[in-house]
């Protein structure tokens, strides 16, 4: 994987729930684009380990921090060891997200507040710590035209409902107001705020929806483009998220998702 390794030159990022998948993609392609880059993670320390290894074997700058992004004392102690480590933050990217999937009326309360804490208050704890040390330093022109970046993966279930996924489709939805009220407010500062949503990436997360032929096929129906998405199609759109070519661009959400809000459905006339 490689980008221009000028792009983000001299950046420091913090991705969360960076181990695996879509964030894992993400904290690579940023740091081949230049940034130094924090690899949270929950419990996979030795893979977060072995991301900060490929990294710094790539003559770049890495480090892994283990965090529950749903707890605020442990945001904030994330955000001290970024700080003290890196001297500062200029990308954030909230990815940590989880599934407990099951009927409505079987949805258990706990299941709805893990889903809820980790999705979205999760993105609110991390969200916050970062714009205060955004609003704390400013602009440093020499590294970016913005005072900081804030990119949220989201999904296609913040637009399309999700029978069986009540909690989750809850979740993405909070994410696209949140995420825009944030951008609203702090506009005036210099920092920019947008949501990435995936439609269907090749992940841990929904590996029961791509992992036999007859479980693909049925998901390809759903997407315009015929093919099930991949990290990469994810981590490219961060990285230009994170950098001055989208200046313009704030409080807004990028579909990746080839086409699957598109309502294929509707194709032959519905
Ligand atoms: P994944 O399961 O590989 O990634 C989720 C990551 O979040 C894991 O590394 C996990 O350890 C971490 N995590 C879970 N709870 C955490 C916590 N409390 N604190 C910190 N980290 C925690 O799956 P993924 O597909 O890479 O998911 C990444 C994001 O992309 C999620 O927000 C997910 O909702 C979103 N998304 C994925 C798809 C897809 O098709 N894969 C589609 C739409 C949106």
């Amino acid at each position: 994987m490689s980008y221009s390794p000028y792009l983000l030159k001299d950046q420091k990022a913090l991705v969360t729930g960076a181990s695996s998948g879509i964030g894992e993609a993400i904290a690579r392609y940023l740091a081949s684009s230049g940034a130094a880059v924090a690899i949270n993670y929950h419990s996979e320390a030795e893979s977060a380990q072995k991301i900060v290894d490929d990294i710094q074997a790539n003559n770049g700058e890495a480090l892994a921090i283990q965090a529950d992004v749903s707890k605020e004392d442990q945001v904030k102690a994330m955000f001290s060891q970024v700080l003290n480590q890196f001297g500062t933050i200029d990308i954030l990217v909230n990815n940590a997200g989880i599934q407990k999937d099951s009927a409505f009326v079987d949805m258990t309360l706990d299941h709805w507040n893990a889903v809820i804490g980790v999705n979205l208050t999760g993105q609110f704890l991390c969200a916050r710590e970062a714009a205060k040390e955004f609003l704390r330093r400013g602009v440093q022109p020499h590294i970016s035209c913005a005072a900081g970046k804030i990119i949220c993966i989201s999904s296609v279930h913040e637009v399309i409902p999700w029978a069986g996924h009540v909690n989750y489709a809850a979740s993405k939805g909070g994410i696209n107001m949140m995420m825009q009220s944030i951008a609203q407010e702090l506009a005036p500062h210099k920092i920019r705020v947008n949501s990435i949503a995936p439609g269907a990436i090749k992940t841990p997360i929904n590996t029961s929806a791509w992992d036999t032929p007859e479980a693909e096929a049925k998901l390809l129906q759903l997407i315009p483009a015929k093919r099930v998405g991949n990290v990469a199609d994810i981590a490219k759109a961060a990285v230009w998220l994170a950098s001055d070519d989208s200046d313009y661009v704030n409080g807004t959400t990028i579909f990746v998702d080839g086409g699957m809000t598109l309502y294929p459905g509707f194709t032959e006339n519905g």
